[in-house]
């Protein structure tokens, strides 16, 4: 029977990491769903929508195409079949994304996007580890596995600073950290998919912890709850 592990967790916690090594040593198939949400927040940006315009953020998902592929452990999206994995990145993006995926309406589409691209995996045999905000508590409810991610909002920043500098992105921490904190808020609050920790969800607090080490605990879980 194929299974799934569903991951949440604020901005930075490591989820984006942790679901491909864990995805690597355990061979699931990894799911980055902010990617879906960025992916329509480009867009927005792109069509020079106003962010008060609700009702032509909303009306653009139904005039793109937005598609996941995962070949060896590596996702891209395409937006209207050009590849924009790293252009989701953009800091423009960073800024638009919490506010665009807080609207119900644009929430309903992404979620029946990626309960399809979950089933159509489980259909094949694979198992999956879908890592997003509201995973085990909106989308896969039902995940054999349930984790919370978190970690502090300064070891978050810190790492998204690491991040973004490898990508030749400058931003200073003090930037990083208003945008992760802002983030956070914005996540937190949502009146549709807030992101919260479902009760029957593992907590991990990675503020001090190697990514070695989380990926140990995770994989402990997964094989704790196979047995
Ligand atoms: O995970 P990542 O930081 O790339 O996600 C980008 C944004 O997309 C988040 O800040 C959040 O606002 C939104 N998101 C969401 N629900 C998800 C995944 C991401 O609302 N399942």
């Amino acid at each position: 029977m194929s299974y799934i592990v569903a991951i949440d967790g604020p901005a930075g916690s490591g989820k984006g990491t942790l679901t491909k090594v864990v995805a690597k040593e355990l061979g699931l198939v990894s799911i980055d769903t902010g990617m879906l949400y960025r992916c329509h927040a480009l867009a927005v940006v792109r069509n020079n929508i106003d962010l008060d315009d609700k009702e032509n953020i909303i009306k653009i998902m139904d005039n793109i195409e937005i598609k996941l592929k995962n070949e060896n452990n590596i996702q891209t999206v395409f937006l209207d079949g050009e590849d924009v994995t790293d252009q989701i990145r953009l800091p423009e993006v960073n800024n638009t994304v919490s506010l665009t995926s807080s609207i119900p309406e644009v929430r309903e589409k992404v979620t029946e996007l990626e309960r399809k691209i979950g089933y159509d995996w489980l259909k094949e045999g694979k198992n999956i580890i879908m890592e997003g905000r509201d995973i085990t508590t909106v989308v896969f409810p039902e995940a054999e596995i349930k984790i919370y991610l978190d970690a502090t909002p300064v070891e978050r920043a810190k790492r998204r600073m690491e991040q973004q500098a490898r990508k030749g992105i400058n931003e200073t921490f003090q930037e990083v950290l208003e945008s992760i904190m802002n983030r956070d808020k914005n996540d937190m609050n949502k009146k549709v998919g807030a992101l919260k920790r479902a009760p029957d969800a593992i907590y991990i607090d990675s503020s001090n912890l190697s990514i070695e080490q989380v990926k140990r605990k995770i994989i402990n879980i997964i094989e704790k709850k196979q047995k």
